[in-house]
């Protein structure tokens, strides 16, 4: 009886393997990957932003873009293009979900209209952060660090899908969303992570002093600094940027704990966005010799940094330790109302509170005695700007991240305009101007 019990069962599970398997594959076959398939939608539900702005939807067989062209290019990258290009699109990424096909039954929802997806982007914000990012490659995205909603996603460049677009290989990877799918050069930005090993493991960490002499020497190699800051402590060093001060911090802290610090806020690790992997964040000091373990410190060497993953972690800075998970489905329901699936917050703890607050102590003096508040509208902003060199030939990147110490807009952001030179410059700008318009908004 209970042999043929064990039999049953396992041709029982066996068959709902095969099924699934199955069902997987067919979802996952390239020509299927799309909303239309063999030259007809699948009738595909509405995508909608956060407040019910239909970005897409199916009228009489076709899929149809929201009728603003900001609107569709700023947002093109969270919805998709409807031939797949655009592998984290909702159109490709979610077909499944905005198609209403269910694998467990293979069928599509029982009207045969799509599930309706709710995301969680303002498209004013994705509007404003891609007109800020004009002329240039690169992302502006913003976070809610307490509920985890993607209020902003912008990636640049995007394209208009009513033109029939076909890039060319001029067209420097359009289909990519940079915020998901790059990694970047951190450069100074990559001080956050430093200073959290810093105030994280030495007693002395606000005590100590080193000496910049416009740069410093390390094993016999010059690290330059953009400024002459003399003698100096962590909070001014942070402040104003000194690589002199950083880059020998870094040596005395050492490769484990550096490593270790680099991990705990989400390098080398997995992350992703509603299910949609994003590029993995990269810190190996492993083989570097003692000068390039020290440019490490000060965010180049080999440091790569996803999007994706430093907004999280600036998002557990300013949440006292604890990350909140970013998110960009908020619900999907089906075309009766029917509620199929809603996001709840996912926290996970990535550092200490002492550790946390202090760095974000850190960022905060930063703008106070260095950019200043007024240029950020007087919002309460806390920011670490960097200038990331990606060879000796190219103008640097211009990259900024922060978060906002407000309650009503409790927003961390990160921002990389390629080629667009110092962080005090263009990112700062533009995720300034993109928080001024928030405000005015959400405040
Ligand atoms: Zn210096």
């Amino acid at each position: 009886m209970i042999l043929m019990l064990s039999l049953f069962l396992f041709a029982f599970s066996y068959f709902i393997f095969l099924y699934i398997f199955s069902a997987d594959d067919w979802a996952l076959f390239p020509s299927n990957r799309h909303v239309y398939k063999n030259g007809k939608v699948l009738y595909a539900g509405d995508i909608t932003d956060c407040e019910g702005v239909v970005l897409c939807h199916t009228q009489d067989g076709e899929r149809v873009y929201n009728d603003d062209e900001y609107i569709r290019l700023a947002t093109l990258h969270a919805v998709g293009d409807l031939e797949g290009y655009i592998a984290t699109g909702v159109h490709t990424a979610m077909r499944d979900d905005v198609t209403g096909y269910d694998k467990f039954n293979g069928l599509y929802n029982v009207s045969g209209t799509g599930n309706n997806v709710e995301l969680t982007i303002d498209s004013r914000l994705c509007v404003k952060a891609y007109q800020q990012l004009e002329g240039y490659c690169g992302t502006i995205a913003m976070y809610n660090y307490r509920t985890g909603e993607l209020v902003c996603m912008a990636s640049s460049p995007s394209f208009d899908v009513s033109d029939n677009f076909i890039a060319s290989d001029e067209d420097e990877g359009v289909y990519m969303n940079r915020f998901l799918s790059s990694t970047f050069t951190p450069g100074s930005t990559f001080k956050v992570v430093t200073a959290c090993a810093a105030v994280g493991t030495l007693d002395d960490a606000y005590e100590r002093e080193y000496v910049c002499n416009g740069g410093t020497t390390i094993k016999g190699e010059w690290v330059a600094c953009t400024g002459n800051h003399g003698t100096i402590t962590l909070e001014d060093a942070f402040a104003y940027s000194c690589n002199s001060y950083f880059s020998q911090l870094t040596v005395d802290l050492g490769k484990d704990t550096l490593t270790e610090y680099a991990e705990k806020l989400g390098f080398n690790g997995e992350f992703a966005l509603d299910g949609v992997k994003v590029a993995t964040s990269s810190y190996n000091v492993d083989d570097a010799k003692t000068i390039d373990f020290a440019w490490s410190g000060i965010g180049q060497y080999k440091d790569l940094f996803n999007p994706l993953q430093y907004l999280t972690a600036i998002g557990a800075i300013a949440n006292s330790g604890t990350a909140v998970k970013p998110y960009i489905i908020s619900s999907i329901k089906n075309d009766l109302g029917f509620e199929l699936y809603n996001a709840k917050i996912e926290e996970t703890e990535m550092l200490d509170k002492y550790t946390a607050d202090s760095v974000a102590e850190l960022m905060d003096n930063t703008v106070e005695i260095y950019y200043t508040k007024e240029r950020f509208g007087n919002l309460d902003v806390c920011a670490k700007t960097g200038t990331a060199e990606i060879g000796e030939d190219d103008i640097p990147h211009s990259v900024l991240v922060g978060f906002v110490d407000d309650t009503d807009m409790p927003f961390a952001f990160v921002a990389i305009v390629e080629n667009g030179g110092s962080g005090n410059g263009i990112a700062l700008n533009s995720v300034s101007n993109l928080l001024q318009y928030a405000a005015e908004i959400y405040k």
